[in-house]
């Protein structure tokens, strides 16, 4: 009976990859969560938008 205390973001964390994203500004590499790649992510370094992964 502990089901009810299994949390599903934990399973969602496990298949969670980074995706590395070369900035095409200042060629930093940015390591962002694969389920962040659809949003608009910026370089660390220089703020520049980074492109998006395919
Ligand atoms: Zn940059």
């Amino acid at each position: 009976m502990s089901e009810a205390q299994r949390c599903p973001g934990n399973e969602l964390n496990k298949s969670l990859g980074t995706i590395d994203i070369k900035c095409s500004s200042c060629g930093t590499v940015n390591e962002i969560f694969s389920d962040e790649k659809d949003k608009s992510n910026k370089c660390t370094k220089c703020k520049k938008p980074l492109p998006t992964p395919q």
